[in-house]
């Protein structure tokens, strides 16, 4: 067959293939529910684009002050209307995901004002913005306390702890949408739906912000559409569809949002200033291709999930489970295991394929660090990568795939990668 000696050109033997192509024909339904997710979202950023009379003229460049950036400020009402929000900040200026929930954390939270997490402890880096990790210029320096609650031993959320952790201090609660790198079950739009909706039964006046990153065009719904007052997300993550090469988003209440913009650049300025620097093209092209590259990302992520799981390993979650982010963990349970399956990763890239990817002793960390990622986007979470601590339970994270077809090649490969070892049989 023409495709297994195109495989066999790229390094990936017959009976690796066969087994890729077994495990596929199980996935048609899943596959196609994805693709159907694709479509109405992909109709979605049409609408919004439409709607916003979208032209040539919006992916002009601009520099300096950036006033009357009309390419920018519409790029905001498509995203606006794309998720359905009053307003949308969507900045070049915004680094990253992080930067962009500090924004929206710190523009929102006022001294003696009291944070609340209501499903655990949040992504790493915002143990620092918080001040749960002491660090110059944190949310707690500046005076506003933070409170978490955790999730039940089953993985859903602790209602009446939620309730008593509420009092007259409780202005913002932020809700991470995936598990990011943590144990627990990532949430669906529906489950946010409802903890939003408890929360503002305790207290009406509370802001709800979503930690949306690895989320974005997974299921036909967004937070917003359940009540998120904020939903915050990096451009180098989903809604960038691969093309951004930097960037965040803030999408939500017109008040909210307008104290983003003023965090952002200063009190005075707001929205008014910052300019795209001839990013627009990416930003809109990127947005446009966003639900397709999303829906590639799922079906690598249940495409490892089920090779793997039918070799006997554990992997979180399991291949039959619904998706509600891109993320898919494997436990390799070696570190040979980790290692093989990063470098089948890296050889698979189209950037950087010749090169070995050996763990390390990252700051940060308290045991190595393995990672594998080729990517046109340096860092880049929506291109495949894969990446873990070399610890117990030698799990490693595998996410993105720009094509399906990118993310199957680096599947496949993996496998070839663990079979070469001797750390699995077909
Ligand atoms: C990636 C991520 C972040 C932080 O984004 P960076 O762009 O890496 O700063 C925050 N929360 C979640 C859930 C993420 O996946």
């Amino acid at each position: 067959m023409y495709i297994e000696s195109m495989y066999q050109q790229l390094g990936v033997s017959p009976e690796v293939t066969r087994f890729g192509q077994d495990i596929l024909e199980s996935l048609k339904d899943r596959f196609a529910q994805i693709d159907a997710v694709a479509e109405y979202n992909q109709g979605k950023v049409i609408a919004a684009m439409q709607k916003n009379r979208v032209n040539a003229t919006h992916f002009a460049a601009t520099t300096g002050y950036g006033y009357d950036d009309e390419g920018r400020d519409n790029l905001e009402r498509v995203y606006a209307d794309c998720f359905h929000t009053e307003a949308a900040l969507v900045r070049p200026q915004i680094t990253c995901g992080t930067h962009a929930l500090t924004v929206a954390l710190s523009a929102n939270l006022r001294p003696g004002d009291e944070l609340l997490s209501p499903v655990g402890r949040p992504y790493d880096t915002l143990e620092e913005v918080i001040g749960i990790r002491p660090s110059p210029c944190s949310l707690m320096e500046y005076g506003v306390t933070y409170n978490e609650v955790d999730l039940l031993p089953d993985g859903t959320f602790d209602y009446e702890g939620i309730r008593k952790a509420i009092h007259e201090k409780t202005k913002l609660v932020t809700i991470q949408r995936s598990k990011g790198y943590a144990t627990r079950p990532s949430f669906s739009v529906q489950e946010i739906g409802e903890l939003i909706a408890f929360c503002k039964q305790c207290k009406s006046d509370i802001i709800c912000m979503v930690d949306n990153c690895y989320g974005e065009f997974v299921e036909i719904q967004e937070p917003s559409d359940v009540g998120a007052d904020m939903i915050v997300g990096s451009l180098i993550k989903n809604p960038g569809g691969g093309l951004a090469p930097i960037g965040g988003y803030i999408c939500g209440t017109k008040e909210c949002v307008s104290r983003c913009a003023f965090r952002l650049s200063a009190p005075g300025l707001g929205q008014e200033v910052g300019a795209n620097l001839g990013l627009m093209p990416a930003f809109y092209q990127g947005l446009f291709l966003s639900p397709t590259v999303v829906s590639g990302a799922l079906k690598g992520a249940i495409f490892a999930a089920a090779c793997y799981e039918k070799l006997g390993f554990r992997v979180i979650p399991p291949a039959a489970e619904e998706r509600h982010d891109i993320i898919q963990a494997v436990e390799l349970g070696s570190r040979e295991g980790m290692v093989a399956f990063c470098k089948g990763i890296q050889s698979a890239a189209p950037v950087d394929s010749y090169v070995t990817p050996e763990p390390w002793p990252m700051p940060g960390y308290d045991s190595d660090v393995i990672m594998a990622a080729g990517a046109f986007v340096q860092g880049s979470s929506i291109e495949l990568s894969a990446d873990g601590p070399i610890r117990e339970p030698y799990a490693v994270y595998f996410q993105g795939g720009l094509t399906w077809y990118h993310a199957k090649l680096g599947i496949l490969m993996s496998l070839q990668k663990m079979r070469d070892a001797g750390l699995i049989q077909l």
